[in-house]
């Protein structure tokens, strides 16, 4: 390889298989669906597709990976991305995991259509995954079929990126291939199957490893190898707590890892309530051991704020998934690996404490957060109920949380009459209801103490709205935006996923001309499926 050259080609990646090679892989290498013991991963190739075409890819994926941005124009990257061509070095295989579904232990579930071609290691040093979804059936496809449709991997891909740019941790996607195929889909589970385009997203992290990988061995009681994948994610993904194989006492390395952990999904959490972003499966086979946003399903973004809303239909009637209960489903999630990796620490207190500093965590960050959503200078005592009080605010009328913080930011911080706040406002709200009495009361009252509180940290209201800007976006992937473009996508037009992938790459700043981008939700996304109605079937 010439390391003076700007890039690198395909042909020129180099791989360093760390998984492959350090933890038990399946001696079985029949693509048979089926329960692995014994192993943490199994060897398995991508099934071909007839005519795959690159949809789009990212830009700064491609940079990550030292690749020319016309690379992804040579046919041979989507012929590798589309799993219908290896790489010399790549190695590809599907990881065993279980998880916890909608509260019940699920038994073995793993990568049923997600198969990992290979570990890259590019200039930096840096290790990047690369994972295919929806490039066929592996031993873990239980009764499906292994691949994806066009409209969930639109969503997939934009998201990953969108929330990256967002500053939102999360597993990437490098790109997004159509496979020339049809793919037999019931969207809503009620015997109306039809035929969708088939694609495959090639999505990066530096780990995919779940809290459900830790489970299925626990549950299996197959210690030897829960060790040796604790020990493998802490070396490679946090080696700065030490190395348990070597350490004379791991247990205090292992409880620094589960810490960590805690750290990571709290921090998690406190972004998905600043954005507005709601996951909706978050099972433990869905939270990433890295703290990343993981696995894009019936995800969705808040737009009338509401927080019991859940945009996943598989969990319409519990909402167990909605806006409000993810901190504390973390929190639940986190209980669940704390179990699973108890029989490598065999004390119940350090893990209970580490539960406990979740939740401390998750407190103090989600202050911070609303005082810099509302533009204090920091949280300070009484700020509590400046928070509590927009949050009853935001849900007494129909309210757009993005478009209503950001114009927040405009208010001025000398009074200026609840009629001219409102008419500010007015482009946040969903309907006529904040025209009544009760609500302009409401809503001057939080205002004179919001202002208040402003005149206490003195801001300029210039540079509060900048600093208010960095935490408010502007744009957000609203729901009925990713459903215009998958439309269209699905005709085979790929415009418009481009476009998004670039307006949500500067998701806080003013872009002129594009704040149709930055709508409220139309009239027509209300009952929309794929806008407001989204399910697992993907
Ligand atoms: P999810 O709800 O998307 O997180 O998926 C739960 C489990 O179902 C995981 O083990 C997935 O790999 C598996 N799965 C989902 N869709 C498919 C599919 N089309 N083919 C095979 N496995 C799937
Ligand atoms: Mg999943």
């Amino acid at each position: 390889m010439n390391s003076a050259a700007p890039f690198d080609t395909l042909n020129q990646l180099k791989f360093d298989n760390r998984v492959n090679r350090s933890l038990p892989v399946d001696p079985s290498e029949i693509n048979t669906t089926r329960q692995v013991h014994g192993a943490c991963v199994s060897r398995v190739l991508p099934e071909n597709v007839i005519a795959p075409h690159l949809v789009a890819a990212s830009a700064e994926m491609l940079e990550v990976l030292n690749l020319a941005p016309e690379e992804a124009q040579n046919p041979e990257f989507a012929e590798v991305f589309s799993g219908n061509k290896q790489l010399e070095g790549m190695d590809p295989y599907a990881w065993c995991y279980g998880g916890h579904q909608f509260g019940n232990w699920a038994g073995q579930l793993g990568d049923g259509r997600a198969i990992n071609l290979g570990e890259v290691i590019n200039r930096q040093g840096e290790h990047w995954v690369l994972q295919l979804k929806g490039a066929g059936m592996t031993p873990y496809s239980r009764m499906a079929d292994g691949l994806a449709v066009m409209r969930s991997s639109v969503r997939e891909f934009l998201c990953s990126e969108a929330m990256h740019h967002l500053g939102v941790p999360t597993t990437r996607a490098l790109s997004l291939v159509s496979t020339g195929e049809q793919v037999m889909r019931d969207m809503f589970y009620n015997g109306n199957a039809r035929e969708e385009p088939g694609a495959v997203v090639c999505r990066m992290a530096p780990s995919f490893i779940r809290f459900g990988n830790f489970e299925i061995h626990a549950s299996r009681k197959e210690n030897d190898i829960l060790r040796q994948l604790t020990t493998f994610v802490i070396n490679s993904e946090f080696s700065e707590l030490g190395d348990p194989a070597t350490s004379a006492h791991p247990q205090a390395i292992y409880i620094r890892w589960f810490n960590e952990v805690c750290r990571r999904t709290a921090d998690l959490m406190v972004h998905w309530m600043r954005v507005g972003f709601v996951h909706g499966v978050m099972n433990t086979d869905n939270m990433s051991i890295l703290g990343l946003t993981i696995d894009y399903g019936p995800y969705g973004w808040l737009e009338n704020f509401d927080l019991g809303w859940t945009p996943n239909t598989t969990d319409a009637s519990g909402k167990r998934y909605c806006y409000g209960n993810q901190p504390q489903i973390g929190m639940w999630n986190i209980n669940r690996l704390a179990n699973a990796i108890y029989p490598l620490i065999g004390e119940v207190e350090p893990l209970e404490e580490a539960i406990r500093s979740y939740s401390d965590r998750f407190n103090q960050g989600q202050r911070e957060m609303m005082a810099q959503k509302l533009g204090f200078a920091q949280w300070r005592e009484g700020d509590d109920d400046l928070i509590s009080g927009v949050v009853a605010l935001l849900q007494m009328v129909e309210t757009d949380m993005t478009l209503f913080y950001r114009m927040l930011s405009k208010v001025d911080k000398q009074e200026s009459g609840v009629d001219a706040d409102l008419e500010l406002l007015q482009s946040c709200f969903y309907d006529d209801a904040y025209k009544n009495d009760t609500y302009k009361d409401a809503l001057k009252r939080w205002l004179d103490s919001y202002r208040q509180r402003l005149l206490d940290d003195n801001f300029e209201n210039v540079d509060r709205k900048q600093g208010m800007d960095l935490v408010n976006p502007k744009y957000v992937l609203r729901n009925y935006l990713a459903q215009i473009a998958i439309d269209k996508a699905e005709a085979g037009d790929y415009s418009e996923v481009k476009k998004l992938l670039d307006v949500m790459r500067k998701p806080y700043e003013e872009q002129p001309g594009l704040e149709q981008y930055a709508e409220k939700r139309p009239l027509w996304a209300m009952n929309r499926p794929g806008c407001s109605m989204l399910s697992c079937s993907s």
